[in-house]
């Protein structure tokens, strides 16, 4: 096993790993920028080292002097977290070269599966079933129409090197195809530094719901069960549960015992996620993450198993501490990401945290690096917490989230709270009747309802 981890991230995704590492036994490094010099993972980890200014390209993203802090404190492996460096195949490639584990998949696979159109076509020889579309990348505007005329619109196009829900656009017909394919390409080009776009069949109402796979280098692969990650805003996931409440047993255990054949296949080790769009009694795959999701607390909430500290172990050479005939899931768990934004428009809210209390009592955790005094930064993601809630039913979980909501007191900046207690509170949402579209499509509606929260003045973020 390691003796000292380097954790190349910031805020709650530090601290959760700080966590498995000190249950584990295993010492930590935290880096930092200058704007996160007091922040909780640095007050908390073992030895800390400034890597850069606050800007992400000059620290959280600075390779360089990740790898010097790795060297200069004699850690033996480095953890990247989700976001900045987590699926960056050369970064990954660098860790191994210089001599430090990478807890991670091989950058074979990263790289692989960080290619949107590669990962397709490896999906497709894998056996999973993936959403019609182009094969390779669409060179040009004539190519893009003779492609959307064979799929039918709608069509959705996507940047080859996308993530984050960035650089897709919806084409609804013909006449605005062209514009919509310059435009997917610049902007492309602008957050990925890679132009290539290619074609799916736009799905009008599906679901997404993702399997969380882990495998060790011995040739043991595991599923989790399923997650429902369908509440988005933007394509960005705002509230996740598991397991999903439109997924029944023999569906679970069929599209489970897929993805583990799929796994195998590749060779595959560490954690994984194999998101599906899911529509009409069809999957259809979109992508692999390469790395820890933000939302892993509800599977380990329904499985009782610690993601983080089982990644570790397999990056170390260990066996999986568990076999697929172990597992089994107990209740409901749902994830809500307390942004730092508002939550009637969704900007973001940096600033101080001028008072803070997290809720407690059965089947509620809070993943968060916030305390009074701690300053959310302009300069990166707006996910400030995350509040998950567990059950042995649904409409139990759904209760504990309904009463830690209320519960959470958060000033000084604003969050997506009041917002999170509109949906909770949702009859369709607690029916479990809701896709991809939701959100977008009773936006106004919500806003209405936050709005009344907000007058009634029970949140005061
Ligand atoms: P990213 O890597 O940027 O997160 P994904 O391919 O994982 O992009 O898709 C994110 C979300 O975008 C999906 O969960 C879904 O809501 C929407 N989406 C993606 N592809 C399609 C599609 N073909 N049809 C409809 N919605 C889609």
């Amino acid at each position: 096993m390691f003796k000292k981890i380097l954790i190349a991230n910031r805020g709650e995704v530090a601290l959760r790993i700080l966590r498995a590492c000190r249950d584990l036994g295993i010492q930590t490094v935290a880096v930092h920028s200058t704007a996160d010099a007091e922040a909780m993972h640095v007050r908390l980890a073992d030895e800390s080292v400034c890597i850069g200014s606050a800007s992400a390209a000059k620290s959280y993203l600075n390779t360089q002097s990740i790898l010097s802090a790795a060297t200069i404190t004699g850690a033996d492996a480095i953890h990247p977290g989700f976001g900045f460096l987590s699926e960056n195949a050369s970064f990954a490639q660098m860790v191994e070269d210089h001599g430090f584990r990478f807890i991670g998949p091989s950058p074979h696979h990263i790289a692989m599966m960080g290619d949107k159109i590669t990962a397709k076509t490896t999906a497709v020889a894998l056996g999973l079933p993936i959403v019609p579309g182009s094969k390779e990348g669409v060179k040009d505007v004539e190519t893009a129409r003779t492609l959307a005329q064979e799929i039918g619109y709608p069509i959705l196009i996507k940047a080859s090197g996308g993530g984050g829900g960035r650089g897709m656009q919806g084409v609804l017909k013909e006449e605005s195809l062209e514009e919509c394919y310059h435009a997917a390409r610049s902007e492309a080009q602008l957050a990925f530094g890679n132009p290539e776009v290619y074609i799916e069949k736009y799905l009008p109402h599906p679901r997404h719901i993702e399997v969380q796979i882990i495998a060790d280098r011995f040739g043991n692969v595991a599923t989790l069960g399923e997650r429902d990650c369908s509440l988005q805003r933007r394509h960005q996931k705002v509230w996740e549960e598991a397991p999903s409440p439109v997924v029944d047993r023999a569906t679970r255990e069929a599209l489970c015992g897929k993805a583990r054949e799929a796994i195998k296949k590749l060779g595959y080790q560490g954690l994984g996620t194999l998101e599906f769009l899911y529509q009409d009694g069809e999957f259809y795959f979109i992508e692999m993450n390469t790395r820890l999701q933000v939302e892993h607390p509800i599977t380990e909430f329904i499985t009782g198993i610690d993601l983080v500290c089982e990644q570790i172990r397999v990056a170390a050479g260990e066996l999986l501490s568990f076999t697929q005939q172990d597992t089994c899931l107990h209740g409901h768990a749902i994830e809500c990401r307390i942004n730092a934004e508002s939550p009637l428009d969704f900007l973001p809210s940096p600033g101080k945290i001028t008072s803070y209390h997290a809720p407690g009592g059965p089947g509620i955790r809070v993943d968060s690096a916030l305390y009074v005094g701690a300053v959310v930064s302009p300069h990166y993601d707006s996910l400030a917490a995350k509040l998950i809630a567990h059950g042995r039913t649904r409409a139990e979980c759904l209760a504990r989230l309904n009463r830690a909501l209320a519960e959470y007191v958060v000033d000084g900046i604003q969050t997506l709270l009041p917002f999170h207690r509109t949906l909770v509170q949702d009859t369709r949402i607690v029916a479990g009747d809701y896709n991809v579209k939701f959100l977008e499509e009773h936006a106004e509606e919500l806003r209405k309802s936050t709005q009344i929260i907000l007058n009634e003045g029970k949140s005061p973020s």
